[in-house]
Formats: structure tokens, C-alpha cells, sequence
């Protein structure tokens, strides 16, 4: 079964090339992140931010001594702060898993309010052809409201952009969505 998790990583693997720039702006356990970094290779280099210095520790672990990586203790609307001068309007891909962190403090979520400021400096970074896929949840505490904001944000987004929109339809609960943006000029 098709899983919208994996097909965030296909729509950012078809983009992404050896040496490209590209953020991971919720690294929790590292997963994607590490994803990312096997995508850029050596010459290339991802940027993570999380809030939980927890998370960041074990996304560390699981990326060892990978020099192609720098995670940053911050919340994702730093995201433009934080970007050295050469991947400035150079982003080719920005992965947003939103939400909560299985398994670890269900108190630390992301917000609208610092979501629509990343998601906002993300499309200002990327480049023409780049790729930012964002995964919204539903079914927890202030869930909804998120993933109306983005999807609000998303929908008046200027013709530079080509944005996509999928979700399960035929499941009874909430399901996870997801949202793709890439810049076409
Ligand atoms: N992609 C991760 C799962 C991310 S879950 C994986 O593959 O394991 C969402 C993460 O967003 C959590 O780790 C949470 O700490 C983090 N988060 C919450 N608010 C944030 C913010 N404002 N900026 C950056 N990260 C945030």
C-alpha cells in the first residue's frame, strides 16, 4: 500500500541531486534527515531544526559522524537565520513532518504560527524546480487547525509555485495529508 510518508521521499528524491542543499525543518528522530543526506551525498549538505535537544541527540546518533549534516536546536521559523550565504535562494528540497514525535513529549508540537512563518521562508529559498512536500496530521489537539493553515497558505500561493494536494479518501478516521510544493519558475 501506497504510504504518503514514502511518497513525500519519492517526490523529493526525484529532484534531488549530489551536491544540492535541502532541509529537514522537523528532524525528530532523524530519519528523514538521514534519508536526505544519503540524497545530496558528500558535496551536498542538509540543515535540520528541532526544539527537543532529546531528539536531536538520537537523530545524531543515527546520522554517526555524517559531516554533510548540521542540525540546529531552533524552531524551524529560524529556518532563513540560520542558512549560510551559499544555499540562499538555493534550496532544492524542504521536508516538514509535522505534528508530534511518536514516543516522545506529545506536549511538543509544531504551530501554525511558526509552521506558516517556515513554510513561508522555505518558498522564498527555493530554487526554480525545487521541491518542499509537508506532512499534516488531523487527528490530535490542534491538529486540524495546522492543517487548515497550510493548506490555507498553500492554496494562494502565486503561479511560481504548482501546488498539490493528497490525502486517503476512502478511510473513516482522520487521515495524514499530504502537501507539495515546487517551484516551476
Ligand atoms: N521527521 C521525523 C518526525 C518529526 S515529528 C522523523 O522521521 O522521525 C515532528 C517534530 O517536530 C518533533 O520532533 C518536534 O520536536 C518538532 N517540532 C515541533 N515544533 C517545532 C518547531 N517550531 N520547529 C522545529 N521543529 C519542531
Amino acid at each position: 500500500m501506497l504510504r504518503l510518508t514514502d511518497l513525500a521521499h519519492r517526490l523529493v528524491r526525484e529532484v534531488l541531486s549530489t551536491g544540492d542543499w535541502a532541509v529537514d525543518a522537523t528532524v525528530g528522530n532523524g530519519h528523514d534527515t538521514a534519508r536526505l543526506a544519503a540524497a545530496v551525498g558528500a558535496t551536498g549538505h542538509v540543515i535540520g531544526f528541532d526544539v527537543q535537544a532529546a531528539a536531536l541527540k538520537e537523530a545524531r546518533r543515527r546520522l554517526g559522524d555524517a559531516a554533510n549534516v548540521t542540525l540546529h536546536q531552533a524552531s524551524h521559523d529560524q529556518l532563513a537565520a540560520h542558512l549560510p550565504p551559499d544555499a540562499r535562494h538555493h534550496l532544492k528540497a524542504v521536508m516538514f513532518n509535522l505534528g508530534y514525535l511518536p514516543g516522545a513529549d506529545k506536549a511538543i508540537m509544531t504551530k501554525p504560527e511558526t509552521t506558516i512563518a517556515a513554510l513561508q521562508q522555505a518558498c522564498a529559498h527555493l530554487l526554480v524546480g525545487g521541491r518542499i512536500t509537508v506532512m499534516l496530521y488531523s487527528g490530535h489537539a490542534g491538529g486540524a487547525e495546522e492543517s487548515a493553515a497550510v493548506r490555507a497558505f498553500a492554496a494562494v500561493l502565486p503561479a511560481t509555485f504548482n501546488v498539490m494536494h493528497m490525502a486517503r479518501l476512502n478511510a473513516a478516521a482522520e487521515v495524514p495529508e499530504l502537501v507539495l510544493i515546487e517551484r516551476v519558475r
